[in-house]
């Protein structure tokens, strides 16, 4: 069976404004890079559309969704934070990206397709239930967790977040629940935004202990992140038997990344990817969606890209 790829000309119409670095050519440089490697016949390429609104509520309050599309309406230039830039088709944008997470882990898990990188935005992981922050409106990454928990009814679905910033979104969305395992690495909270992330945050009430921050010192390079994969992050998903993997995959750990400090090559990106391919055909039946959050320098975005959906084809052979 094949990858699938979510992706959409309407992710451009989301226009953060000039200098802003989460923007429209982050998408056609991967496009690009994906087209010179061969891949896009390699990809199938689903349909799909914007997420319902109760979709979206299952885990951001009705107010905060709707104020959303009401900013960008009313084309006020940002929402919450002037990191968070948008343009009055910024919202509708955003519901798509939601949507296409929803319909590719609707596929997997339909097993209609292997696996599926979603070459979304604007990205997820920094949106809290009534907040805007980092860039981020919808969390993508957390609310297809809550659909595949509380609707398809799995019972442990694994979030592994390698973006170089802390996923705040997803883990404050979900740390309370054991049926979603969070696992953030990330680059020192006390130097790198959001300021949280740290060690000693494991998860609340009933979910307490699913909650796995791992922060690395700015500079870490692949070395580091390979050390915390095989001393923390196998061994934990391991022991939780996860029975679908999803990725927020950020690509602004990488050496080149302007907002990241640390040093992540494009075979650092490639060998966590096999690795968390290798989780997933371990575990969950091969089910894995992987969702862009950041990454910054385009070439390094697109290389990293290319190799890690590189490591979703080839699971499928
Ligand atoms: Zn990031």
């Amino acid at each position: 069976m094949p990858t699938a790829l979510i992706y959409d000309e309407r992710f451009l119409e989301h226009k953060t404004g000039t200098g802003h670095p989460e923007r429209p050519d982050r998408l056609r440089a991967m496009m690009r890079g994906l087209e010179d490697a061969g891949f896009l016949d390699r990809l199938t390429r689903p349909a799909f559309a914007p997420a319902e609104r109760s979709y979206l509520q299952r885990l951001h309050q009705p107010e905060y969704v709707q104020r959303c599309f009401d900013q960008c309406r009313n084309n006020e230039p940002f929402i919450d934070t002037p990191d968070s830039a948008v343009c009055p088709a910024s919202a509708e944008t955003a519901q798509l990206a939601a949507g296409g997470v929803w319909e590719a882990t609707r596929q997997v898990m339909a097993g209609e397709v292997d696996n599926a990188f979603c070459a979304v935005r604007p990205p997820g992981h920094h949106a809290e239930a009534r907040e805007s922050m980092g860039f981020c409106l919808f969390a993508n990454v957390a609310l297809a967790a809550d659909y595949l928990t509380r609707e398809v009814g799995l019972e442990r679905v694994a979030i592994i977040d390698f973006d170089v910033h802390h996923g705040n979104g997803t883990q404050h969305l979900l740390e309370d629940r054991s049926d979603v395992f969070f696992i953030s690495l990330h680059e020192d909270p006390a130097v790198q935004y959001p300021g949280t992330g740290y060690a000693h945050e494991t998860g609340t009430g009933d979910g307490e202990g699913y909650t796995l921050n791992i922060p690395l010192a700015s500079g870490s390079g692949d070395d580091a992140y390979q050390h915390a994969f095989k001393s923390q992050v196998l061994p934990r998903l391991q022991d939780y038997r996860p029975e679908f993997l999803l990725i927020s995959a950020g690509f602004d750990a990488a050496v080149e990344d302007p907002l990241g400090g640390m040093n992540v090559t494009t075979e650092g990106f490639a060998r966590m990817s096999q690795q968390l391919v290798e989780v997933a055909q371990d575990y969950c039946g091969g089910r894995l969606v992987s969702v862009l959050e950041g990454g910054y320098d385009l070439d390094a975005l697109t290389r990293g890209v290319v190799a890690h959906i590189h490591e979703l084809i080839e699971a499928g052979h």
